[in-house]
């Protein structure tokens, strides 16, 4: 099934089945283990190897190619939960998710056959290497250049800030096959590019928070691949093909944008029952009630309009107005929401000993990822004056 043409369902009671499992994971894995992991910023190689067997890396790969086939409403709600204990990890399959759909989508059958099984069990594992220190939002500014020899192509460039850039073995490279090409998109190419001679891994980049999953540099120096590495085997589609995963990509960071959302407004309600000043708990405070109030009802319109993008994705529909609505509200809800959420657990919120310190510091990259809110809501603005034209 091409990945494009979703119309993906799940039966409910296996959807039920498999968010249960889910869930029993997270609390009793996941919980456990996240505090030390992420001040330590260490990779956590016990939990990806329980993502693998959980089926994760394939989640939204077809089952003819290994996948869980998982419509993209399971997969968020999957997204959301684990993003409410634990954002950073998500990050670990869902950047290798947007590799496996570029190839899904836009590859050939053979590149299908052979790359699809090995990143579904999470054998080969990658992510999607895009930004360059000079080129983030502007992408069809990237310098790095692929140059034809025989039958191989030879990429000479940098890339930064990829996520899995070290752990990861296997990257959908965005470069130029025609640097002088007018317009510009129409001279980019996407590659699949495994590890190998001339690839190397620069400095893993500290982060402020959305830790424990790595980001680097990937430097590569007469780096040479065969042709047949080439997304779809034709020059100049690669800017549509590293777009054309953004719905999916931006209903994966609306999710994590609830969970966080979530997260908070969970540790702030149970924290205001318990802390007690002027004798009585905060939560009969009017203005952490204020707080509260407006925590909850930002989550849930959040959730709301993700789910929406995701049945909107999962009809078939174009959903781009949808999805970006949906990632832009639900980071900005996790970002005030994990802001309130410390305010409310007062010095103990500035405390490394409570969780809460570590949303507000995962929180602001949902902002950044997969376009940044400030683009996103220029884009939204331009479709919907688009889809609202005057007669
Ligand atoms: C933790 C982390 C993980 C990441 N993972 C990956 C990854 O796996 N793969 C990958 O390829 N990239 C990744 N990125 C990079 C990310 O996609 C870019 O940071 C993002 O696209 C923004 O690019 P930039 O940082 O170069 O900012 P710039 O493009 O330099 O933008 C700077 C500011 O200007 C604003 N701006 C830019 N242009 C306009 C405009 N036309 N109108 C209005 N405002 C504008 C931006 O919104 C931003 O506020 C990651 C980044 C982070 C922080």
């Amino acid at each position: 099934m091409d990945a494009g043409a979703r119309l993906r369902r799940i039966d409910p009671e296996d959807e039920d089945q498999l968010l249960r499992s889910i869930e029993r994971w997270v609390e009793r894995e996941v919980k456990p283990v996240v505090k030390a992991h992420d001040h330590a910023d260490l990779y956590p190689t016990e939990i990806v190897e329980q993502m693998k067997a959980m089926g994760l890396f394939g989640a939204t790969i077809s089952p003819e190619y290994g996948g869980l086939g998982l419509p993209a409403a399971t997969y968020a709600k999957a997204v959301m939960h684990i993003s409410s204990v634990w954002m950073a990890i998500t990050g670990i399959f869902n950047s290798h998710l947007m590799l496996a759909l570029a190839i899904e989508k836009f590859g050939t059958e053979n590149q299908k056959r052979r790359w699809l099984p090995k990143l579904a069990t999470g054998e080969v594992r990658g992510g999607l290497a895009l930004t360059e220190p000079d080129a983030g939002t502007d992408l069809q500014g990237i310098r790095m250049v692929a140059r034809r020899d025989g039958d191989h192509y030879v990429i000479n460039g940098t890339k930064t800030w990829i996520s899995n850039g070290r752990e990861g073995s296997c990257f959908a490279l965005l470069v130029k096959t025609n640097p002088d090409a007018q317009p510009r998109h129409t001279g980019m190419s996407l590659f699949i590019a495994p590890r190998g001679p001339g690839f190397t891994v620069g400095r893993k980049l500290e982060k402020l928070g959305y830790k424990s999953i790595d980001s680097a540099e990937l430097i590569f120096e007469d780096y040479r691949i065969p042709a047949d590495h080439l997304i779809g085997e034709v020059e100049g589609k690669g800017f549509l093909q590293a777009t054309g995963g953004l719905e999916l990509g931006r209903i994966n960071v609306a999710a994590r944008g609830v969970g966080l959302a979530e997260g908070a407004l969970r540790l702030a309600t149970e924290y205001a029952q318990i802390r007690k000043t002027f004798g009585k708990p905060i939560c009969e405070h009017q203005a952490i009630q204020l707080k509260l109030g407006e925590m909850a009802t930002r989550a849930r319109a959040a959730r709301l309009l993700t789910l929406d993008a995701a049945a909107t994705f999962d009809r078939g529909e174009r959903c781009d107005l949808e999805a970006g609505m949906a990632k832009y509200f639900s980071s900005e809800a996790a970002l005030e929401n994990s802001t309130e959420a410390m305010r409310i657990h007062g010095a103990y919120g500035y405390s490394k000993e409570y969780d809460i310190e570590r949303f507000y510091r995962d929180a602001p990259l949902t902002c950044i990822g997969e376009g940044t809110n400030e683009m996103q809501r220029i884009v939204i603005a331009r479709q919907w004056i688009k889809r609202n034209p005057v007669s």
